[in-house]
């Protein structure tokens, strides 16, 4: 078989280098798992046998990264629809989570993976399961590039037995998961350190979980300054906001990965922008019950914001073409500004953005030379995003995830025209519906009927 794939008469090559070129009515030459040119290739190197793929009326893209999204909490979508934030925490999702088995992490994260790869995602952050080896097997078998992390929690009202460990206990068990599972997949695999929340996470766990990160070249993951309730108890706990803090601990940083960050002062977006900390702003999740960041300013100051989709349970659409769509939104609502959140400006957050909040800039996010053929293509054929009179905007603005044909991750296609290659998507789906009502039934949450039901 050939090891080169020729992608052909593609309308709009969407590179997202440092110019941000498009090439119109171009190709793209992949030889094994990278890009060997794009734009005007030279078509004398394409061998005989070279799969051929004709992109003519279609955009090409980079794979798009989604830089938070709970893969364990997949099987738990719905369970968070309509409750307050107290309730959908200790009431549906802790002992929704603490109910569920290593191979329970593993199908929920083969689910997340297909949502994923439909709406082309190839790479992504897991902010913390319980299981990191079931995650790392099932993102193995997708073809995805995955940074996954454990849920660590070593303080906290409430929290079911089974999760109350000490700071020790959930550093050991992440060095494990790092020195079994970092760099496999052929290096699509890599563990980071996850942190829950502050109300969680002692000062301690913190610092020595930024020391680990150091030590082993790899990243940290925390929800931050998520809720304004987290801001009243930090600063009755530290006498400042959540950012303030975590800048007094020492451990802000270019590995830093700050998800949410809703609940920030102006001088606290300063911090982010001096130690380089990345930001994953998670708009569906924040309409529901977070609130607005300061994205707009955040982007403005240079700070690396990009876009997840945060859990299931959080936000139900686990895809990023939603996402982007939201973001275009929701601050031109709040801020009564159509002008801000450009359609460039998201795109650029949700590709190259995001690979540099995953440390990844130099692999992936932009269609160049070199670089790790991770790439998307999108039919704009549809009903719902034709005509093109603004073709960039219309990504943005217009796209679903059914105009995704096709995704390669690594120079594999992992979907190609609609058809899922990599992992049999018709058992994922049925194994995954019953282990999600098992798991459901065995964490004792019964949902209340939204309407008389009669049961025959
Ligand atoms: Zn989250």
């Amino acid at each position: 078989m050939s090891k080169q794939i020729h992608i052909k008469n593609a309308d709009f090559i969407v590179t997202m280098n440092a110019e941000n070129t498009v090439f119109t009515n171009a190709d793209i030459l992949i030889e094994q798992d990278r890009i060997h040119s794009v734009g005007a290739i030279d078509r004398k190197r394409v061998k005989a046998d070279a799969q051929v793929v004709n992109a003519k009326g279609k955009y090409v893209l980079p794979g798009l990264v989604n830089t938070h999204v709970h893969t364990s909490q997949q099987l738990g979508r719905g369970l968070g629809d309509d409750v307050d934030l107290l309730t959908w925490l200790h009431e549906r999702i802790w002992p929704y989570e603490s109910s569920m088995t290593k191979s329970d992490s593993y199908v929920s994260t083969l689910l997340t993976g297909l949502e994923l790869i439909r709406s082309g995602v190839t790479s992504f952050a897991e902010p913390g399961g319980q299981y990191v080896g079931s995650m790392a097997k099932a993102v193995k078998e997708l073809g995805l590039r995955g940074k996954l992390a454990k849920s660590t929690m070593d303080e906290g009202e409430g929290l079911p037995e089974k999760w109350q460990k000490t700071a020790r206990e959930e550093l050991d068990v992440q060095v494990e998961d790092l020195k079994k599972y970092h760099n496999t997949a052929k290096g699509r695999v890599q563990v980071w350190f996850g942190l829950r929340t502050i109300f969680n996470n002692s000062d301690k766990l913190i610092v020595k979980s930024k020391e680990l990160a150091d030590k082993y070249s790899t990243g940290l993951h925390m929800h931050v300054a998520e809720v304004k309730e987290e801001i009243a108890y930090t600063k009755a706990k530290y006498g400042v906001g959540t950012v303030t803090h975590l800048n007094d601990l020492g451990v802000l940083d270019r590995n830093f990965l700050a998800v949410h960050t809703v609940w920030l002062t102006d001088k606290e977006v300063d911090l982010f922008k001096k130690h380089g900390v990345k930001v994953s702003h998670n708009p569906a999740a924040a309409m529901r019950v977070l609130g607005f960041a300061k994205i707009p300013r955040m982007y403005r100051k240079g700070i690396c914001v990009t876009i997840g989709t945060d859990g299931a349970p959080s936000s139900n659409h686990m895809d990023m073409i939603d996402e982007m769509w939201l973001t275009s939104l929701i601050h031109k609502g709040w801020r009564l500004d159509p002008t801000v959140m450009k359609a460039q400006e998201i795109l650029t957050m949700a590709t190259k953005n995001g690979a540099e909040a995953l440390m990844d800039e130099a692999l992936y996010g932009s269609l160049e030379p070199g670089k790790k053929a991770d790439l998307i293509i999108i039919n704009p054929h549809s009903a719902s995003m034709l005509p093109l009179h603004d073709p960039i905007a219309n990504l943005v603005t217009a796209m679903h995830a059914s105009n995704v044909e096709s995704t390669m991750c690594d120079g594999r296609w992992l979907m190609k025209n609609r058809a899922v290659l990599s992992v049999d998507e018709k058992g994922i789906l049925k194994e995954a519906a019953e282990r999600a009502g098992n798991i459901r039934k065995r964490a004792g949450i019964v949902l209340p009927d939204r309407f008389p039901v009669q049961r025959a």
